[in-house]
């Protein structure tokens, strides 16, 4: 096996020869992409099953099926966004024209999580491979089933000098890092997301960081209550809770408070039964320690529903804690797992301010019929991403930029997103030699207060 110097240098090299620049070679690659997947189906959803006990459904649908997508998108839209685009030259600059053209950064380096481990290592290399970049992928350890799938398929279609995926921890990720990437794709906790940024300021690497948080979501006493309780339950369930986007705890108006728990309830019974910990369907949580961590925060006696255990298969069945305070332990960090803190309100303007002062999160949800408290909410919250009457779907929008700003990342992607984030926008003004206009040029005499009319 070739170590990172040899496969680093190896794709600086391949970069260099020019072989990704034509449309049609990208686009050729992308195809066999397509083509690896669908012949990996049953492998790659046998390993999702592995590591997070992930139904096929769920792992067809929030894995396969989001990266097939973003292929889709990009064989169908890539030819013309990524033409040179003409745009309108300065008067100033007669006679000239102007155009914008998107070149690749050349070698890019992405890092991904365990929760979504096929979904978040691909999607992001579909968007470098469109714009004609080279890439080195490297997949979480704490998912190795689906890492060493993804690894068997990329090398079974591409060269190493081209894509290759590095398996590997902390100490891989570093030695990485340390290499003068022209680009640098990072999903992960906000924790290593500084790590990342550090080392690629050592190189003066672009980053795009793809962070996490607590995402509110927002229930206020206009919404339909019981289509509320059911879209939460699914987006608190999808992936027992490990889902970046997940809503991480409840702002409930207090006049609807007791009926949107009970609805909750009964649609989490409907979709699992009375004990999801035992559920097939229901996914597992990824390693003993997030088990452990997430066990010993349900040790509150304001569980007043769920939080059952399953140390055998490591599920905890979704728990609702009420009577949650800001200064909780519940309250201080993302809780990536199957916990639903409910905190009540009288007034959105106070629910607000308080999640304004709180670090910007990823995605925010409100549920409500009142166009007034959509307004205030989307005009004066600060967030990623996200939804009014729904839950984690904006992301399957590829029209919508998806990111965090903030302690929640830095740039975005998805769609047009992903052809902008792996590019670089060049922009080139090509001057006319028909013409030279001598007025720039010195002596300047009084062309100072003529210039001064002129460009205002
Ligand atoms: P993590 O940050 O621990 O690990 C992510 C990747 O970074 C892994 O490949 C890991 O090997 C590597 N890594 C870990 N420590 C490192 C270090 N010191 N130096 C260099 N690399 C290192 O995250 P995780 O536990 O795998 O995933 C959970 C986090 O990811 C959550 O915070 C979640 O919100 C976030 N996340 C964000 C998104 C998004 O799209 N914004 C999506 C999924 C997950």
């Amino acid at each position: 096996m070739d170590s990172i110097a040899e496969i680093f240098n190896k794709q600086r090299e391949f970069f260099r020869t020019a072989e990704t620049r034509p449309l049609e070679c990208r686009k050729q690659k992308l195809l066999a992409l397509r083509k690896a997947i669908t012949l990996h189906e049953a492998e790659i959803c046998k390993a999702l099953s592995e590591d997070l006990k992930k139904s096929s459904f769920e792992s067809y649908v929030t894995e396969i099926a989001m990266v097939l997508q973003e292929i889709s998108f990009m064989l169908s839209n890539m030819h013309r966004y990524l033409q040179p685009k003409r745009v309108r030259a300065p008067i100033t600059q007669f006679p000239s024209s102007c155009r914008v053209y998107k070149e690749p950064y050349g070698n890019v380096l992405i890092i991904s999580p365990w929760n979504y481990p096929f979904h978040l290592a691909m999607v992001p290399l579909v968007g470098a491979i469109a714009c004609g970049n080279c890439a080195i992928v490297k997949p979480s350890e704490y998912s190795p089933a689906t890492t060493k799938v993804i690894q068997k398929m990329i090398q079974s279609i591409y060269p190493s000098s081209f894509v290759d995926v590095i398996q590997g921890g902390v100490e891989t990720a570093q030695c990485l890092l340390d290499k003068p990437f022209d680009m640098i794709f990072f999903t992960g906790s906000t924790t290593v997301g500084k790590i990342v940024l550090e080392k690629a300021a050592k190189h003066l690497t672009p980053v795009v960081l793809e962070l996490g948080g607590k995402c509110p979501c927002i229930v206020d006493e206009t919404a339909n209550i019981k289509l509320a309780a059911k879209r939460i339950a699914w987006g608190k369930c999808l992936n027992a809770g490990q889902t970046c986007v997940a809503p991480d705890y409840l702002l409930v108006h207090s006049s609807i408070k007791h009926s949107l728990i009970d609805e909750i309830q009964k649609n989490i019974t409907l979709f699992y039964t009375e004990h999801p910990e035992n559920h097939p369907d229901y996914p597992a949580i990824i390693s003993d320690r997030h088990y452990q961590r997430l066990t010993s925060l349900l040790r509150t006696e304001h569980v007043i529903w769920g939080g059952h255990q399953n140390q055998k298969e490591r599920k905890i069945s979704p728990a609702l804690v009420d009577k949650v305070s800001w200064e909780d332990p519940l309250m201080q960090e993302e809780i990536f797992g199957p916990l639903l803190p409910i905190l009540s309100f009288e007034n959105l303007s106070s629910v607000v301010m308080e999640v304004s002062k709180k670090s910007k999160p990823l995605a925010l949800y409100l549920f409500t019929t009142s166009k007034t408290n959509k307004k205030i909410v989307v005009h004066n919250c600060s967030f990623g991403g996200g939804c009014i009457n729904d839950v984690i779907v904006h992301l399957a929008s590829d029209k919508l930029p998806f990111g965090g700003v903030g302690e929640s990342g830095m740039g975005r992607y998805h769609g047009i997103a992903s052809l902008d984030a792996f590019s670089h926008s060049k922009g080139i003004l090509h001057k006319s030699n028909l013409l030279d206009i001598p007025f720039r040029y010195p002596p300047y005499e009084d062309k100072l207060r003529l210039v001064k009319k002129f460009l205002k």
